[in-house]
């Protein structure tokens, strides 16, 4: 009999998770990884005082996901009962709820009444003022999906976001969300539910995935190996199913000589593509600005703040701390980090934390546990690290499908894998990546 075989560029996340599937179906895997290690955006620092994830530091569980950690042999994580409260900043306090209650009314009057099919020039923003109206946009939607994408909502295209949901004329987002769940194929439950990592952090799944294809005698992993011409490298691998598992950004580079993808680009109208500069500071210290148990803080917009979010790593998972007592991480974005450094972004941490440190945990200047807080400082820039989930992306999407189908019927199978596809997130990315499109 002879074995598939499945070529893989990109060793992050959806590139190892595309490997595993392909082996369990009985495929023999090549993977390429243009980097000296594997993970991609994922990673997990082990400092003197504690764990420091680079970039997710938890992902939502699925019985997909169960069934993966069991073969890989991994225990799941759950967070702290205690870590549930999540508030938003507004006014210089925390708030569960930060509108008014004519604002929430509204916001669940739109929810139920009113039509949620996107128009067809509509951006997030503007989808969401409709249906919710402003206030509910400004302080709850755009904190929480800003949260997540880390993007301005007028920037954002709601089909872009939401691929995997079917709108239905008329129908307000009640009706469409209670008919979505109503047709969709029951799912098993998990036996954990919601966000879950791994004691030893993310890197756990990282290495359980790279430990399992090394165990298959016949897969391979090359490291420091970019595959640049698309051209040469089909020609080489004709009879093989090649699964491309890169961020949009190196896609893009990937793709944009090769001649079948040149033959139908034009026809898509993609001009350009927008790309999200992330960065997280994880900080241990004697003092938290958190002035209970919780998971994090949420940031609107005009509260005259850089930070988007700050997550209590000391609340969430057990064991994320030693030597001192918290640990904080602040995520930033958007393009004014284009040309920041580690230097100018710290400077810009410092500022807005003892600011936050003195309004919502009333810390005097005087306390001498304020002075302590600069211990341990980890900084980590991500370039282009996300696709704004825009129309462009929306079509490009379509463009891929049309690519995939194409060469499915030649016989010759590419796929794309990459959160740029159907969301960013580790689940929606493990699960696509385990399904044989
Ligand atoms: C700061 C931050 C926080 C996040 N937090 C969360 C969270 O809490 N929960 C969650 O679910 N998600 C989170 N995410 C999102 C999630 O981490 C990413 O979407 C996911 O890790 C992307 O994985 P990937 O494998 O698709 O891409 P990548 O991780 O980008 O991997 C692509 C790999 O391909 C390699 N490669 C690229 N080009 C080539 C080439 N030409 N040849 C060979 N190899 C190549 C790269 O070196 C890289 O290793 C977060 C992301 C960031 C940046």
């Amino acid at each position: 009999m002879i074995t598939k075989k499945t070529i893989i560029i990109g060793g992050g996340i959806s590139g190892l998770v595309s490997a595993y599937s392909a082996i369990q179906s009985g495929s023999t895997v090549i993977l390429y990884e243009k980097s000296n290690q594997l993970g991609g955006l994922i990673g997990t620092k082990y400092s003197e005082n504690g764990l420091v994830e680079q970039a997710a530091n938890g992902f939502l569980n699925s019985s997909s996901i169960e069934k993966l950690t069991k073969d890989l042999n991994l225990k799941l994580l759950k967070p702290e009962s205690s870590s549930k409260k999540r508030r938003f900043f507004r006014n210089n306090k925390l708030h569960s709820l930060p509108i008014s209650i004519f604002a929430l009314l509204r916001g669940i009057f739109g929810f139920c009444f009113i039509n949620s099919e996107p128009n067809l020039d509509e951006n997030m923003q503007e989808w969401s003022q409709r249906i919710f109206g402003k206030d509910f946009t400004e302080f709850i939607i755009e904190p929480a999906i800003g949260g997540i994408y880390s993007t301005e909502l007028e920037l954002m295209y709601v089909p872009s976001v939401f691929s995997k949901f079917k709108f239905y004329n008329g129908k307000s987002l009640l009706r469409n969300l209670l008919f979505h769940f109503k047709n969709k194929k029951k799912e098993i439950k998990p036996n954990l539910r919601g966000l879950v990592s791994f004691q030893n952090g993310m890197q756990e799944l990282i290495k359980g995935l790279h430990t399992y294809i090394l165990n298959n005698s016949k897969s391979k992993i090359h490291l420091n190996s970019k595959i640049s011409n698309l051209n040469h490298f089909l020609e080489s691998n004709k009879n093989n199913e090649i699964r491309i598992c890169t961020s949009l950004f190196e896609t893009i580079e990937l793709i944009k000589e090769w001649e079948l993808a040149k033959e139908i680009f034009p026809k898509y109208d993609i001009c350009s593509f927008s790309y999200q500069t992330i960065c997280t500071i994880t900080q241990f210290g004697m003092n938290t600005i958190f002035p209970y148990k919780a998971f994090g803080i949420l940031f609107p917009r005009n509260q005259n703040l850089f930070v988007k979010g700050v997550l209590a790593n000391h609340c969430i998972f057990k064991g994320r701390v030693k030597n001192l007592p918290y640990s904080e991480t602040w995520i930033y974005s958007g393009d004014w980090l284009n040309d920041a450094t580690e230097t100018s972004v710290k400077e810009i941490f410092v500022k807005e934390r003892n600011f936050l440190l003195s309004k919502l945990n009333k810390l005097r200047n005087n306390d001498p546990n304020r002075k302590i807080f600069l211990h341990d400082i980890h900084i980590k820039i991500w370039k282009n690290a996300f696709p704004i989930y825009n129309k462009n992306l929306y079509n490009f999407n379509n463009f891929l499908d049309e690519i995939e189908f194409i060469c499915e019927q030649k016989g010759n199978p590419i796929r794309f894998y990459g959160n740029y596809r159907n969301g960013i997130g580790i689940r929606s990315l493990i699960e696509n990546a385990m399904i044989s499109r």
